[in-house]
């Protein structure tokens, strides 16, 4: 007989999506050409309480906008894989999304684990850019030239904590995301 004191998975789901409810001044929007804009909100909220909670930090109360959308990969505005733009109140998340142009549904696996990564990379940028810019992470420090634009972008505290959440939080909450919401897709120019 199951242990009536257990939470059923089902609880547990809805303990969590209640855990991680957006701040009311925080509001998120997503375009991607794959029915996934759900999972990718669902994924944003996880990564934004994990990223709050672990760093015990606190949230902006101005109020945010933020827009995550998939470009085109061959008309890619900046050629980076993924940016995060920030505005007065706005930010844009632009991730290249291979699923515009592969006409293979079989899309290869170190693509689509690129894709989700890309993606929670960015999105951990969004979560700096809303919690305490203040918030001391002395651990990323890794000594560089500051005046090498290179060493300047590779060594950013900032980059090296997106670079090590990025993986872990593609395989804690991203995993929902991988090949799902394909659909035959036409250009039309
Ligand atoms: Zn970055």
């Amino acid at each position: 007989m199951a242990d009536k004191e257990q939470p059923t998975k089902r609880q547990i789901a809805k303990a969590m999506n209640h855990a991680s409810k957006l701040p009311v001044n925080i509001k998120v929007t997503t375009a991607f050409i794959s029915k996934i804009d759900a999972k990718v909100k669902r994924l944003f909220r996880y990564i934004l309480a994990d990223y709050r909670h672990r760093f015990k930090i606190k949230y902006i109360n101005t109020p945010m906008s933020v827009v995550i959308m998939g470009i085109d990969p061959e008309n890619s505005p900046s050629g980076y894989l993924g940016v995060t733009i920030e505005g007065d109140e706005r930010m844009l998340v632009q991730i290249e999304d291979h699923r515009i142009r592969d006409e293979d549904e079989k899309t290869h696996f170190w693509v689509e684990t690129k894709f989700i990564e890309n993606l929670c990379h960015e999105l951990v940028h969004v979560c700096q850019n809303l919690t305490d810019p203040e918030c001391k992470r002395r651990w990323c420090y890794i000594a560089h030239n500051k005046k090498d634009e290179e060493e300047a972008y590779f060594f950013n505290r900032f980059e090296i904590e997106a670079r090590i959440l990025e993986q872990f939080y593609r395989d804690k909450y991203g995993i929902n995301i991988f090949m799902s919401g394909r659909k035959d897709i036409e250009i039309t120019k």
